[in-house]
């Protein structure tokens, strides 16, 4: 990038026939953009999750715009009226309660049908739960994984959680305060209790909180605590080689212990290559 790159941009002003997705404050109002202002109080219509939540922030900034309400519950309704409008020329702003609509939140559907009409989306960037957490925690953060909300249903949830655990890179999870104890067991379970972990809490907010180091002490911390607020779980990938340096002290150990209780090495290997799928060479090796 050039010093002319960052010169160079695209007008201030909404741009007929275009979708604007905006990214709004996930706590802090001043941390919406001077560019979303504008944004939001010059296009034709702002389509927003909740209309009340969206006033907090016109009424700090002092702007007057249309509002509709576009969420979970009306967008397959509304979403043909959007992209009529849009057509017409009309330019229409997407905002979510907060954050990034589309990342857990409204826009991900209608930024998929209206891209296929073949009209033009502009994101105008804001905060984000998931990216502010991934930073603060300190964690590997060049290339990571975003599960979002788990999924409820056991085998779907076991089989994400499996994926998770063996995963090398850093995982973010939103999660709600009321099951965090639940999900903390669970990975705890299939993790380990050593595993790096940052609990973000209340980003950005008066009482913004990060609890860390390992699932264990994260587990200890919040034992007696009336959990509140929002969370955002940022998980250390797996260290493979420290697994399996894990997993030949472990049986190192347990061939000790059956030849200690009078198995031969051979059928002390051997009995033990079966349990972990190794050659019995592979077991020799190890002493
Ligand atoms: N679109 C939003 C974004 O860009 O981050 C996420 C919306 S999702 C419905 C809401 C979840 O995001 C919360 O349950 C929580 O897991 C996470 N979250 C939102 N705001 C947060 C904050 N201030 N601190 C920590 N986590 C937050």
């Amino acid at each position: 990038m050039n010093n002319n790159s960052l010169l160079s941009h695209r007008k201030e002003e909404p741009e007929n026939g275009i979708l604007y997705i905006v990214g709004t404050p996930i706590g802090n109002l001043n941390d919406i953009s001077q560019r979303a202002l504008n944004i939001l109080k010059n296009v034709s219509l702002i389509a927003c999750e909740d209309t009340r939540q969206t006033k907090k922030i016109m009424n700090k900034f002092n702007i007057s715009n249309k509002l509709t309400s576009f969420n979970k519950h009306n967008s397959v309704i509304k979403t043909p009226t959007i992209v009529k409008n849009l057509k017409q020329g009309k330019s229409i702003a997407i905002v979510s309660d907060a954050g990034m609509p589309g990342i857990c939140d409204p826009g991900e559907d209608i930024a998929s049908i209206v891209k296929s009409e073949g009209i033009d989306i502009i994101c105008i960037p804001g905060a984000c739960a998931a990216i502010t957490a991934l930073v603060s925690s300190g964690l590997p953060s060049s290339s990571f994984v975003f599960e979002g909300f788990l999924p409820k249903k056991k085998i779907d949830r076991e089989k994400i959680l499996l994926e998770i655990s063996k995963n090398e890179k850093t995982t973010i999870i939103y999660e709600s305060p009321k099951r965090l104890r639940k999900l903390l067991q669970e990975l705890c379970e299939f993790c380990g209790g050593d595993r790096e972990i940052m609990i973000a809490r209340e980003l950005t907010k008066k009482f913004e909180e990060h609890v860390g180091n390992n699932i264990i002490d994260v587990i200890e911390f919040y034992k007696d605590k009336n959990i509140i607020g929002e969370i955002t779980i940022v998980l250390k990938g797996l260290n493979k080689k420290r697994e399996s340096n894990l997993d030949k002290l472990i049986i190192k150990k347990d061939l000790n212990d059956l030849m200690n209780a009078g198995l031969s090495l051979s059928a002390a290997s051997k009995y033990l290559a079966k349990k972990n799928r190794l050659k019995k060479s592979e077991i020799y090796n190890l002493i």
